[in-house]
């Protein structure tokens, strides 16, 4: 098969496409042209898995997520991303991805991690669960050989942060935990060299390669898709608990942490399920954790719920507000002012967000200037 700058134009044209979460809000973000590392489908290398057991009769069982997959030889696991070849599993993606892009931090978003810098993010294709309103569904949803891909691996992805001046790598997009490996070896290498690592993650990744991968990453955000076991399962096709044993672990383990909740009318928009939230949220994790609650727009699956009220987004505010977190935003309404940093003492500005621009940012040594109250987050 060959490649053709028509098909790199497709690449970056369709990457834009999938990863626009609001009309206009992308000016600081461009792809990265990885048109001549393009493979060929038996090109891209097959790295054997990590975390996983051998079965009897050739078959394995995957342990890298809690979806647990028993796979017979010649098969895949739920993800597509992962084949039984002759009793020995492997990843199929690792080096492989279908979007680069240099994005703004404040994208994945992380608004108490290195403000005003960008991420250089990358993704293969795949993910573990199936969420109806995925943003990203034309690479999450389908297996690697369906998506064109690059070969990019662990070396190029931290030299060309480097070059673009990106002080962090984000593994985002689709899930991350399905492309684990690849992961792990590009924050290994980021490390060396000096660049960061984030994750972008759904948060649903068993505790042991967790824990592996923790001390070399930087920080984490997850999306909480939402506080009841039902919509885990009817809209998500995963389940609730080995989420919050996730972000417990990040706690745990003292890695920075911020938590994405995407408001869906109908579906998870409740004021009393959600204030539920914000109390385990303050009770296990803590009151300094930024919770960003972001306007869902229809897509994919649900394409038949309107946008979310900026009303509904502003009550959420307030109920953590009154729940006692110190930190919650709103996010996808560019120039709302929900989006900035204010110190929960003297509730004066501190990082004033106009959607991924950074109009100012007054925190110095991680303390508020007016009152002295601790930041909690990395600002340098
Ligand atoms: S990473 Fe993929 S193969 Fe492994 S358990 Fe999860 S869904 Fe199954």
């Amino acid at each position: 098969m060959e490649f053709s700058r028509r098909d790199a134009l497709k690449f970056i044209c369709l990457s834009c496409l999938s990863f626009t979460t609001f009309e206009g809000m992308e000016k600081n973000a461009f792809s990265i042209d990885l048109s001549n590392q393009f493979k060929k489908e038996e090109e891209f290398p097959k790295v054997e898995a990590k975390f996983y057991d051998k079965l009897k009769d050739g078959k394995i069982k995957c342990k890298i997520c809690p979806q647990e997959c028993e796979v017979t030889p010649n098969e895949r696991g739920t993800c597509g991303t992962r084949e039984n070849i002759e009793g020995k599993y492997y990843t199929l993606v690792h080096s492989r991805v279908c979007a680069a892009h240099i994005d703004p931090i404040e994208k994945k978003p992380l608004f108490h991690f290195l403000p005003g810098t960008k991420a250089l993010s990358i993704a293969t294709p795949g993910c573990n669960i199936e969420c109806k309103y995925c943003q990203n569904w034309e690479i999450s949803q389908f297996r690697p050989e369906e998506i064109k891909c690059f070969y990019f691996p662990p070396r190029s992805v931290a030299l060309t942060a480097k070059k673009y001046k990106c002080p962090t790598i984000a593994y985002t997009y689709t899930e991350p935990t399905i492309f684990y490996e690849y992961m792990y070896d590009t924050a290994v290498e980021g490390k060396r060299m000096g660049v960061k690592s984030v994750m972008i993650s759904n948060g649903y990744i068993n505790r042991d390669p967790l824990v592996k991968l923790i001390p070399h990453l930087d920080a984490i955000k997850i999306d909480f898709k939402g506080f009841s076991e039902k919509f885990y399962s009817e809209i998500c096709r995963g389940h609730l608990k080995p989420v919050l044993e996730t972000l417990e672990t990040i706690v745990e383990k003292k890695k920075w942490l911020e938590i994405v909740v995407l408001v869906i009318p109908t579906l998870n928009d409740s004021i009393s399920e959600n204030r539920n939230m914000f109390k385990w949220i303050k009770t296990r994790l803590g009151d300094s954790i930024p919770v960003h609650l972001t306007r869902f727009y229809p897509i994919y699956k649900l394409k038949n719920l309107p946008p979310t009220p900026i009303s509904t987004l502003e009550n959420l505010y307030k109920t953590a507000q009154d729940v006692g977190l110190k930190f919650p935003y709103i996010g996808n309404v560019p120039g709302h002012p929900y989006e900035s940093t204010y110190c929960p003492s003297c509730k004066k500005i501190l990082i004033h967000r106009v959607g991924f621009e950074i109009l100012e940012n007054n925190i110095k040594n991680n303390r508020c200037p007016y009152c002295g109250e601790y930041i909690p987050g990395i600002f340098k």
